[in-house]
């Protein structure tokens, strides 16, 4: 089983590379997708986790980008850690930093949390998000469920809301091209992040240079993954389908979508870097 779509501690998943990957080994995932948020921080200890379960790891990324004023996820597989690459985590990663001490400095006015606690719940090297506030209000009891925040403090519609820079769409493809990767558009569908892209956006979002589209994932609704899958074939695009795997952060289970062996030789065969095969 091949699932390219997974989060560690390095960004907003609750366990380390290893930790991944050991239950990927247990589950029966034979080849996983690290792909944090903005940062390939964890590359170096999924390959030692790699070597030490013996799952194939793929080399990614989930760049948050933006387009026609919308949020769209470009996920970046088997590219080169080139300068470029690193320049872009290192801007991104102060970007949110700024973005969410603006946000918790309105928080803690209001008694709900504090930077501290924001910083002992993230650690020192992971991608910061709203994520991070969540489990730092689970940590005091207010929520239960990172979820709940979602809902209520950290909603779009939240007078704590913030939001950050991000890339376009179109610069974000580009760096991973540069790079030699492979850009796919995850959850294409998902309905989250600031409103779901209609069918001629998503069209729009392909021509720019997008070589495959994440039809199986658990935020695309069910009636719109045909149709994702009928524009994968006529477009000639990778298919993938993916868990978006967070560990206790999401309820998304690890292997729950997966991509097929024939869809990841395709991307390899694209791509400048190989497949980790310990
Ligand atoms: P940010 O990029 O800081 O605005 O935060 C977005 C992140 O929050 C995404 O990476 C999601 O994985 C995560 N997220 C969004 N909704 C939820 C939710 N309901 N429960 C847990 N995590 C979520
Ligand atoms: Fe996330
Ligand atoms: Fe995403
Ligand atoms: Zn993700």
């Amino acid at each position: 089983m091949i699932d390219l779509h997974t989060h560690s501690a390095y960004s907003d998943g609750t366990q380390t590379p290893l930790e991944l990957m050991t239950e990927a080994a247990q589950v029966g995932i034979t080849v996983l997708g690290l792909t944090d948020h903005d940062t390939i921080a964890g590359y170096e200890d999924a390959k030692a986790a790699a070597e030490a379960t013996g799952v194939g790891l793929v080399t990614g990324i989930e760049i948050s980008t933006r387009f026609k004023g919308r949020v769209v996820h470009l996920l970046g597989y088997l590219f080169d850690h080139t300068r470029a690459i690193a320049e872009h985590c290192t801007r991104v990663r102060k970007a949110r930093v700024e973005r969410l001490r603006d946000m918790v400095d309105v928080m803690e006015r209001d008694g709900l949390i504090t930077w501290e606690e924001v910083q002992q719940v993230a650690g020192t090297d992971a991608t910061l998000g709203r994520p991070h506030i969540a489990d730092a209000l689970l940590q005091r009891g207010t929520i239960t469920h990172r979820d709940e925040a979602f809902t209520t403090y950290l909603s779009p519609s939240s007078p704590y809301y913030r939001s950050y820079w991000a890339p376009t769409l179109q610069e974000s493809i580009k760096l991973i091209h540069d790079a030699g990767g492979v850009a796919v558009w995850a959850h294409p569908r998902a309905a989250a992040r600031g409103g779901m892209h209609d069918w001629q956006a998503i069209r729009e979002g392909i021509a720019l240079g997008i070589d495959g589209l994440e039809v199986d994932h658990r935020d695309n609704p069910v009636a719109d993954r045909a149709k994702l899958a009928s524009m994968v074939s006529e477009l000639g695009l990778v298919r993938t389908g993916s868990s978006d795997y967070h560990g206790s952060g999401k309820h998304n289970q690890l292997g729950e979508h997966n991509t097929s062996p024939h869809m990841l030789e395709r991307i390899a065969h694209q791509a400048t870097m190989e497949v980790y095969r310990p």
